[in-house]
């Protein structure tokens, strides 16, 4: 394992930077980070994959104006997982 100084990625984090993730422009520092957390976190996980579908489906990134959207859907999925 390599133990690297930087602050955990909180969730919210997460999802700001999953369409920079996606195109492969994050940072390698926040990608490390980004990957951390998702190795933990059934709940982004989920919500990478759900991306992922969309980008299949739609053929590129949603719109900035979907984040939101897609922040709320994931907040309540967590409020499901127990
Ligand atoms: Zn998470």
């Amino acid at each position: 394992m390599n133990e690297v100084e930087t602050p955990k990625m909180s969730c919210k984090e997460l999802v700001d930077v999953i369409t920079e993730y996606l195109e492969d422009t994050l940072p390698t520092e926040d990608r490390g980070r980004f990957e951390r957390h998702l190795a933990g976190c059934d709940g982004c996980q989920a919500y990478l994959d759900q991306m992922r579908e969309t980008i299949r489906a739609l053929g590129h990134l949603p719109p900035e104006s979907l984040s939101a959207e897609a922040e709320r859907t994931l907040l309540e999925a967590f409020r499901g997982w127990r």
